[in-house]
């Protein structure tokens, strides 16, 4: 069992550079790693091979990290560091790889950013005017409490064609919120209600989606995923 990693070993002990609050960036051994298995830092999987189906190698290569002209870490395959893995079977364990590609959103027609997150607009429309898109597949996997944020900034940003779309889908749901809720508020506690939307659509701008959260994940969560560990499992 030999396991991949793409990013450098991080230190046995808290990085200097992730101090308290953040989390720390510190290599971690589960009790699996204890029981047997190789590590393997900065490689990366060019290709596969095999015939009929079956794997019998992969194509490796070490790679250097290298800051990209927008300055972010970026990794690139060493020259002459290729080697081939005899193996019969590959886990494919890569987080924070963005959305599948699949059928849904290659018929949708929707774009992706450079990091191969569903491009979208402050009011959450992606490319596709009418489909909008919120959550990890459009800001990035973070936590649940930032996607559940965001759902309810892509709700309250909605365009007239969104909530005309959402009046033509669910009418009776649409007039039992007017009745029960919108109709009894006074003007001034709806321009409150907006007020707050506003705040939170501010706070979802698209130039914040790739900072990371100050509570999100650090980018070695790859290897072990931390969120599991601080929302207790
Ligand atoms: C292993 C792991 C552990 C995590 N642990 C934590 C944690 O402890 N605490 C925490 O806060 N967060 C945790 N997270 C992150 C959290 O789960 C996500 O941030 C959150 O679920 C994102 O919500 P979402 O609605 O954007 O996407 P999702 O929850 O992924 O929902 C997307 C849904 O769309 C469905 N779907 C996909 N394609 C189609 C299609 N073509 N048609 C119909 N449906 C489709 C999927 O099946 C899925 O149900 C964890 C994530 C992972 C992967």
């Amino acid at each position: 069992m030999r396991q991949l990693e793409i990013l450098p070993e991080p230190p046995p002990t808290r990085d200097p550079a992730t101090p308290w609050p953040e989390w720390p960036r510190m290599r971690r051994d589960s009790s699996s790693h204890q029981e047997g298995g190789e590590r393997r830092w900065c490689v990366t999987t060019l290709g596969f091979e095999g015939a009929d189906g079956r794997l019998s190698g992969l194509r490796c290569a070490e790679v250097e990290w290298v800051d990209a002209a927008d300055g972010r870490p970026t990794p690139r395959p060493k020259a002459g560091s290729e080697f081939v893995l005899a193996a019969d079977l590959a886990l494919i364990a890569m987080g924070f790889a963005g959305p599948v590609r699949g059928r849904l959103l290659r018929d949708l027609g929707v774009s992706f950013d450079e990091r191969g997150h569903v491009v979208r607009d402050a009011n959450h429309q992606t490319a596709v005017p009418g489909v909008f898109a919120s959550g990890d597949l459009a800001r990035g996997a973070s936590l649940v409490v930032h996607a559940i944020a965001d759902g309810r900034g892509a709700f309250v940003s909605l365009t007239p064609e969104g909530r005309a779309a959402i009046v033509a889908a669910a009418p009776r749901h649409v007039e039992e919120v007017r009745r029960h809720f919108v109709d009894l508020l006074a003007p001034e506690q709806l321009d409150t209600m907006a007020d707050i939307a506003a705040a939170v659509l501010e706070s979802l701008q698209p130039e914040d989606q790739d900072a990371p959260a100050e509570d999100a994940p650090a980018p070695d969560a790859q290897t072990e995923d931390p969120r599991a560990e601080r929302a207790g499992g």
